[in-house]
């Protein structure tokens, strides 16, 4: 407990010295995170076989990619993410300097999820790095190998104390959060978001919460049944189904389930072979606790036990919707997903669905890609989380947009005089 305390303060202590700002410095750390990941790839590798059997490819592809490119993006713009911004003025503030001055939060709580367990917490922190914070990083205890990794070698690249690896599991979670943060960030499910939340609210620390939800995947008649099967099959079963925008169930018409059955049996055998428990390819539950086989479900009813919770394994029911209208019906009578899946030949019923609904994020015809496209914030809304990120927008989330003016007012002070000249909407009430 007096370690973790200390960690945090030592964190504030190496803030306050201010060495976290120059852009020269955050540009090296970056540097630094991105040869840990070159440089240690093979025992990530390792690590990641070890906790949820991913195999190299996986590992390379949907944790250290990203974050390499993220990285790359970071050290490209920093200079101009960093740079004041100036704003429109008003005819009152004409001839002074009106700008937006983006500047860091100051230690920033990042607290990571099991799934992806590299990337939930390399991600933000490239951010917390990029807009000038320290960061304390909490890995998540479940995937036990990967977070004993983090602690071992991000400090050997990174400054220790700017950003520290605090390992543990709830007691040490929790007692973190009775630390002053900055921001909390936290990737994780639902129940814990709100622990993290309220516990925030004791110093008014605003929260970023990455959370899940049951992300949609409604079939159009008018499609591809081939491609979409082919497409959710990989969306859905990569990582064993442990993924927070997976599909969590299909809608479509009745007359199409059974096709569907055939065609994501087809693309199950052909990516993991008869028996994907023999597959090098398919990944691993994380633990006895949620383990079961991969598994499609026709004919659920919506008040099933699967239908109320996020299934966040290899278990796909599909229910049957008359029309889009039901579908959208459908959607909005829950809570606001993840992500939003559409397939469909049909460009009006795609935006249709969009504009009548709400998700964190929607992809039409494919599944997961928006959250690959680091232009695009990535996070939820309502139930599925608060505040995105990626790219410019990590760098914003972690930033505090200073409003900033120089008065050049030559009036000496705005008299009644000028006041009453100003156009009555321009005025201060
Ligand atoms: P988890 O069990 O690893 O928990 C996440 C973190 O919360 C851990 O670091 C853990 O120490 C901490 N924690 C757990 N219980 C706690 C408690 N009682 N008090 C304080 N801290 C506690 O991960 P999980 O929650 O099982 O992760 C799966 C969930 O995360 C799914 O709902 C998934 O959709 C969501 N998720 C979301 C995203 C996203 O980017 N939106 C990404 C991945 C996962």
């Amino acid at each position: 407990v007096s370690d973790i305390s200390q960690a945090v303060e030592k964190a504030r202590v190496a803030f306050r010295s201010g060495r976290s700002r120059p852009l020269e410095f955050r540009a090296n750390q970056l540097k630094e995170l991105k040869r840990f990941l070159n440089e240690k790839e093979q025992e990530i590798a390792a690590a990641l076989k070890k906790d949820l059997n991913k195999n190299q490819y996986d590992t390379t592809l949907y944790e250290l990619l990203g974050l390499e490119g993220e990285i790359q993006l970071a050290l490209e713009n920093l200079e101009q993410w960093a740079a004041p911004r100036p704003a429109e003025k008003t005819l009152l503030t004409i001839s002074d300097e009106v700008y937006i001055q983006p500047e860091p939060l100051g230690v920033i709580l990042i607290i990571g999820a099991w799934n992806y367990p590299v990337a939930l917490v390399v991600q933000p922190l490239i951010g917390a790095i990029a807009s000038g914070n320290a960061a304390v990083i909490k890995p998540s205890e479940v995937s036990v190998h990967t977070a004993k990794l983090l602690e071992e070698f991000l400090t050997q690249y990174l400054d220790k104390d700017l950003y520290p690896v605090v390992n543990g599991g709830v007691p040490e979670t929790q007692e973190l959060l009775k630390q002053r943060f900055d921001h909390i960030f936290y990737t994780g499910n639902c129940a814990v978001g709100k622990l993290v939340m309220e516990a925030a609210s004791h110093n008014l620390t605003p929260v970023t919460l990455e959370l899940g939800g049951k992300s949609p995947c409604y079939i159009d008649k008018d499609c591809d049944l081939r491609i979409a099967c082919r497409r959710i099959a990989w969306g859905k079963f990569i990582n064993c189904g442990q993924t927070c925008i997976a599909p969590d169930y299909i809608l479509c018409d009745q007359s199409l389930q059974g096709q569907i059955v055939e065609e994501l049996k087809m693309a199950l055998k052909e990516f993991y072979g008869e028996d994907p428990k023999k597959s090098i390819d398919y990944g691993r539950i994380i633990n006895q606790k949620h383990f079961k086989a991969p598994t499609v479900l026709t004919n659920v009813s919506p008040q099933d036990k699967l239908m109320q919770e996020e299934i966040f394994g290899p278990i796909l029911p599909m229910l049957s919707v008359g029309s889009v209208d039901e579908a959208i019906q459908f959607i909005n009578q829950r809570e606001k997903p993840l992500a939003l899946y559409v397939f469909s030949h049909n460009k009006k019923l795609i935006k249709r669905v969009i504009a009548e609904t709400s998700s964190g994020g929607v992809t039409a015809n494919d599944v997961l890609v928006h959250f690959s496209v680091n232009a695009l914030p990535f996070g939820g809304v309502g139930n599925s989380g608060m505040g995105s990120y990626h790219g410019k927008h990590s760098f914003d989330r972690l930033s505090h947009l200073r409003a900033c003016l120089f008065s050049n007012g030559y009036l000496g002070g705005y008299g009644a005089g000028a006041y009453k000249n100003v156009p009555v909407h321009f005025r201060l009430n």
